[in-house]
């Protein structure tokens, strides 16, 4: 994402933005609640296009001030709060929706991953005989089954409870490195951002203000306002 800016209605919510994802690892674009970190997402999701500025995956431009390839069109997973999985489908159907390839391809694809996130044998269930952290679980395979250049994930932790939480987000994580994708995680939590991130984006009206290593981000934050932000972190 190059010079990224985005308007509504006359106001600038994401301004010049430039930001690279690595293949392998994870970003975490982390700020206060209203800063553009979604925003800046759908962009990169081709939810929405850019007022100014281009989204570049694999070297291809896939959007600018004038167009916006869709994101089914483009090589990029999508996981955000509600994972809303489809409730008519089975487990296996949920994961297999964006794959296309052969039916035994397919299943193999989706016993593979149903195996990862540790949902080996629930294939034939529907979504409202899982629990929330299950369904989190599927969301993931579904979103990593055609090997996206690019997953995105808004939130993607925010509606399990705590004691859940910590271990989707390792396992995720172990997941997330296997596949290989390029990761940019949205948060509002640093201690997340911390967990997870091999670099943080932090953001602040529109912009982001300091790009680097947790370690560095938090033991060297640009001012004081980025250190009274990280300040709760235990
Ligand atoms: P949160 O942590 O609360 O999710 P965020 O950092 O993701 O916040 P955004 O959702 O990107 O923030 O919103 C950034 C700003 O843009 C906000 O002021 C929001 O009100 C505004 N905004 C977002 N989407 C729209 C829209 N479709 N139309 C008008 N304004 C919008
Ligand atoms: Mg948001």
């Amino acid at each position: 994402m190059t010079d990224l800016s985005r308007d509504y209605d006359g106001t600038r919510v994401v301004s010049d933005l430039t930001l690279s994802l690595i293949p392998g690892e994870v970003t975490c674009l982390l700020g206060p609640s209203g800063c553009g970190k979604s925003t800046t997402l759908r962009m990169a999701a081709g939810v929405e296009g850019p007022t100014h500025g281009t989204v570049h995956i694999d070297g291809e431009l896939v959007a600018d001030a004038s167009f916006c390839i869709p994101p089914e069109k483009r090589s990029v997973g999508l996981m955000f709060q509600d994972f809303a999985l489809f409730p008519h489908l089975d487990v296996t159907h949920n994961v297999a929706f964006g794959l296309s390839g052969s039916r035994q391809g397919k299943l193999d694809r989706v016993h593979e991953l149903l195996d990862r996130v540790g949902l080996a044998g629930y294939g034939d269930k529907y979504p409202h005989q899982l629990s929330g952290g299950e369904q989190q679980r599927v969301a993931l395979a579904r979103a990593l089954a055609p090997r996206p250049a690019i997953m995105l994930m808004d939130e993607p932790f925010s509606g399990l409870d705590n004691r859940l939480r910590d271990g989707i987000r390792d396992r995720t994580l172990e997941i997330l490195r296997e596949e290989g994708a390029a990761v940019l995680l949205v948060t509002h939590e640093p201690d997340e951002a911390m967990r997870m991130a091999d670099k943080i984006a932090l953001m602040r009206k529109g912009r982001i203000v300091q790009l680097g290593a947790p370690y560095t981000i938090y033991t060297k934050p640009v001012d004081r306002q980025a250190a009274a932000f990280f300040s709760d972190v235990n």
